[in-house]
């Protein structure tokens, strides 16, 4: 089974992808924590994703799509996996698409995970001073979120016209959000 979580920067997609990840016995695959361990290790692909990253910029397709493919590919990944990070462009979308579609997959449930931008910028910043993310100044921020609107957003279009995106409030407890979630997908 393949689970996409959409939504914006703070929204709470890595939290809810760990919790469902685990109960489901999946792998998450999640392109934000791969950038960032390229960037600790210093890798050639990690220092020129820096360049955006740090920026709050997303990091060019040319980058990430060898590297959504290489997750997808993976024996761990045949039979399903939680989605998070990605796809964030149209061309990130099609790739996942046909590369299921070509294994006779699909993504099999979306989650929309809705917070106002309010509480984003609240969780955003309040999560850089724990975590001490480079992407987590205030201008970052205000880049991340506006590059969610114009790049990402879209997606919810393109994916509500299969008829498969499911909104979630993102808003209440970790817990109610992810009964909300097991509700949806019924397991
Ligand atoms: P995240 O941890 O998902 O919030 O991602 C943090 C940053 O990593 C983003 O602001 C982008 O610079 C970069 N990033 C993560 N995933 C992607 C992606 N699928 N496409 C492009 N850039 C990405």
């Amino acid at each position: 089974m393949f689970i996409l979580i959409l939504g914006a920067p703070g929204s709470g997609k890595g939290t809810q992808g760990k919790l469902l990840a685990e109960r489901l016995g999946l792998p998450k695959i999640t392109t934000g924590d791969l950038l960032r361990a390229a960037m600790k290790d210093g890798t050639p692909l990690g220092l020129e994703a820096k360049k955006f990253y740090d920026d709050g910029k997303l990091v060019p397709d040319a980058i990430i799509l060898g590297m959504i493919k290489a997750e997808l590919d993976r024996p761990e990944a045949t039979e399903g996996a939680i989605l998070d990070g990605f796809p964030r462009t149209a061309a990130q979308a099609e790739l996942v698409d046909k590369t299921l579609a070509k294994r006779g997959q699909r993504l099999n449930h979306i989650l929309l995970l809705d917070v106002t931008e309010d509480e984003l910028v609240r969780r955003m910043s309040r999560r850089a001073q724990v975590e001490g993310r480079a992407d987590a100044t205030p201008e970052a921020i205000k880049t991340r979120l506006q590059v969610y609107q114009r790049d990402t957003a879209p997606l919810i279009a393109h994916y509500a016209q299969r008829g498969n995106v499911r909104h979630v409030p993102g808003t209440g407890s970790v817990d109610q959000i992810s009964e909300e979630i097991k509700r949806i997908i019924g397991r």
